[in-house]
């Protein structure tokens, strides 16, 4: 049994990770789940987003699977989710972006593997006021040495051993010369010691009429925080959408699974949540918990469910169910077939 942080999260995370707990017990993932609550409910129940007790878990259990977490806009206390991240030093955040069979796209054949840097850039939160009267802000950005060769060196790493191809990335080096200057700098120095893979580097502008006009081209992506923020929505944007995308968030000693979007209030508690980018970040948990087997399972089932099973798929991606419909139909598509 391996013992794993749950977070459940805001808006649509009950609905979706109930879906997902559910699924892996049928599969046969051997979880002990440690339930804790942060966000905007911990806030409410407790007044802090970030209880001392979801650090302390973390400490001691290592692996999290994350639902989606509410951050105020423009007001308010800052993302846990930053904070998380930063504080357990999740320095990659690993977004796979794959065509899904009978999930509506217009595009076909994409298979992208974006890493973005977790922990700097502008999502630092060094922002402050420059005069009284609130009409000058000023924001930070920060890129170091370190934390720019952890994740290029992830990048290139998962590419030798995935058999990937190729390596793009993705700066503004021509105007932000210091910051994504050296990003892309310690990016060549890098592929340097990669003969095998393929490198290139492109300016973020070009990269985002790239990925619209021709996706295909992209294999493994990285960039600065920001920046992978961005596309990698895009990305999820070029596959079926926010449903469909999980997500990773490994560090040396910690790492946290959870799906690109967000906690979706708009359709929250309405049994409308599609709960395969959450189950998508869970089978990225699994396999690095040494549990490929059941992910293998819960994939086979997840690709037979969107093939064979539309009508029981949430209407996001084309069906007419529910997530409850959903997650009884890979349910028993494992119960069936293993
Ligand atoms: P969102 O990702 O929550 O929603 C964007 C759109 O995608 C909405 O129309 C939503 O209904 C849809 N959508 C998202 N997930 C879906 C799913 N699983 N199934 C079907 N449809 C889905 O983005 P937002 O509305 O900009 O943000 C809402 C809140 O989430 C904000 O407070 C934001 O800060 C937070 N957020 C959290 C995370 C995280 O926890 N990692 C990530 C992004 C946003």
């Amino acid at each position: 049994m391996q013992d794993i942080v749950l977070i459940p999260g805001d808006g649509i995370g009950n609905e979706i990770t109930s879906s997902v707990t559910k699924i892996l017990k049928t599969a046969g993932a051997k979880i002990n789940w440690i339930e804790t609550t942060a966000g905007l409910t911990a806030y409410e129940e407790k007044g802090n987003p970030l209880p001392d007790e979801v650090v302390d878990l973390i400490r001691e259990h290592h692996i999290v699977l994350k639902g989606p977490l509410t951050t105020p806009v423009g007001t308010g206390f800052r993302s846990v989710n930053v904070a998380l991240r930063k504080e357990f030093n999740l320095y990659a955040n690993i977004r796979p972006a794959k065509s899904l069979p009978n999930v509506p796209s217009p595009y076909k054949d994409i298979d992208i593997v974006m890493f973005r840097e977790n922990t700097q850039g502008l999502y630092i939160g060094h922002e402050r006021w420059v005069d009284d009267e609130h009409n000058h802000a000023e924001s930070i950005a920060v890129v170091t040495r370190d934390a720019s060769e952890n994740i290029i060196r992830a990048a290139f790493e998962y590419a030798r051993e995935h058999g990937r191809k190729k390596v793009t990335l993705v700066h503004k080096a021509n105007i932000l010369k210091f910051t994504t200057g050296l990003f892309l700098q310690i990016g060549r120095e890098i592929a340097d010691q990669y003969p095998d893979i393929e490198f290139e580097d492109i300016i973020i502008d070009n990269m985002a009429m790239q990925m619209v006009m021709r996706p295909q081209r992209f294999d493994i992506v990285v960039t600065t925080n920001l920046f992978g923020d961005i596309l990698s929505d895009l990305a999820s944007g070029l596959v079926g959408g926010l449903g469909v995308t999980g997500a990773a968030n490994i560090g040396d000693d910690y790492a946290m699974f959870e799906a690109v979007h967000g906690s979706a209030p708009d359709i929250a508690g309405k049994n409308m949540a599609n709960p395969t980018a959450l189950l998508f970040s869970s089978l990225l948990m699994l396999e690095h918990i040494g549990q490929e087997d059941v992910a293998k399972k819960v994939r086979y089932a997840v690709l037979e469910v969107l093939a064979n099973h539309k009508d029981a798929c949430t209407k996001d991606i084309g069906g007419k169910g529910t997530t409850t419909t959903y997650t009884n139909a890979v349910c028993m598509v494992l119960e069936d077939k293993f």
